[in-house]
């Protein structure tokens, strides 16, 4: 079942001004999740947003962790009712979209989110919201090490395979992105990516 909201804001957090839209992109398997979950703890008030997607649920995934999972025709209903900002058919063939009515939310109501989506998705994204938007390209040290994490992850060498055959349409567009930085060692990358967030979020420009 789609549930009715995707994200339960608390009053406190909202700021003074519009809200901020972090998106991370960068190959499967990269280190996107889990910098997220990382980061997150430590940075009050941003919100993770939840993507809807068709995917099989992963061991250690559950609905809105990292992914709202749904049906085929539940998505396909979201895009009938234009209740994505975008969407994308990725690896093998499953949906994923962003809930644009949350964003639309957040950002008119001063709360600051965080999610991640494919280069092509990103740049829906800012095509919609340029000025809300702050991209973060996340690459891997090597090659190798991005089909090492990508093994390690998960067992099936067809879902693997389907990744790892986007590697090069993600990197293609790295030099498009407000910040890149390299997932090599996690903590001293979390602890990067929080400064980048908290340097953005200080800005002033999007004042009320
Ligand atoms: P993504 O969300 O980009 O697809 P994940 O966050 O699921 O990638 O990470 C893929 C795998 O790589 C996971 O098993 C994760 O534990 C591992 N991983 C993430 N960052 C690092 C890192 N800096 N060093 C080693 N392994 C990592
Ligand atoms: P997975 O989680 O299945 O390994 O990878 C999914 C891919 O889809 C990742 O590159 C992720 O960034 C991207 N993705 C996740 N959610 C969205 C979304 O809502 N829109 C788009 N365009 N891409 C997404």
């Amino acid at each position: 079942m789609v549930p009715k909201v995707f994200i339960n804001f608390r009053p406190e957090d909202r700021r003074d001004r519009d809200g901020y839209f972090f998106i991370l992109s960068g190959p499967s398997g990269v280190g996107k999740n889990t910098l997220l979950s990382i980061v997150q703890s430590g940075l009050q008030g941003v919100y993770y947003m939840p993507s809807a997607t068709t995917r099989a649920m992963r061991p250690g995934e559950s609905q809105m962790h990292p992914y709202v999972f749904v049906t085929t025709e539940e998505f396909e209903a979201m895009i009938e009712r234009g209740q994505f900002l975008e969407w994308k058919r990725i690896h093998t063939n499953d949906y994923y979209g962003t809930h644009l009515p949350s964003i639309q939310y957040a950002i008119a109501h001063g709360y600051d989110i965080i999610t991640d989506m494919d280069v092509l998705g990103c740049a829906d994204a800012i095509a919609a919201f340029p000025k809300h938007i702050c991209s973060i390209f996340i690459t891997p040290p090597s090659l190798d090490e991005l089909s090492n994490r990508l093994h390690n992850r998960d067992a099936d060498a067809r879902n693997i395979e389907k990744r790892l055959q986007r590697v090069e349409l993600e990197m293609a567009h790295k030099d498009h992105y407000d910040f890149t930085l390299v997932n090599d060692n996690l903590e001293q990358s979390a602890r990067e990516l929080q400064r980048i967030i908290e340097q953005v979020r200080s800005r002033v420009e999007l004042k009320r």
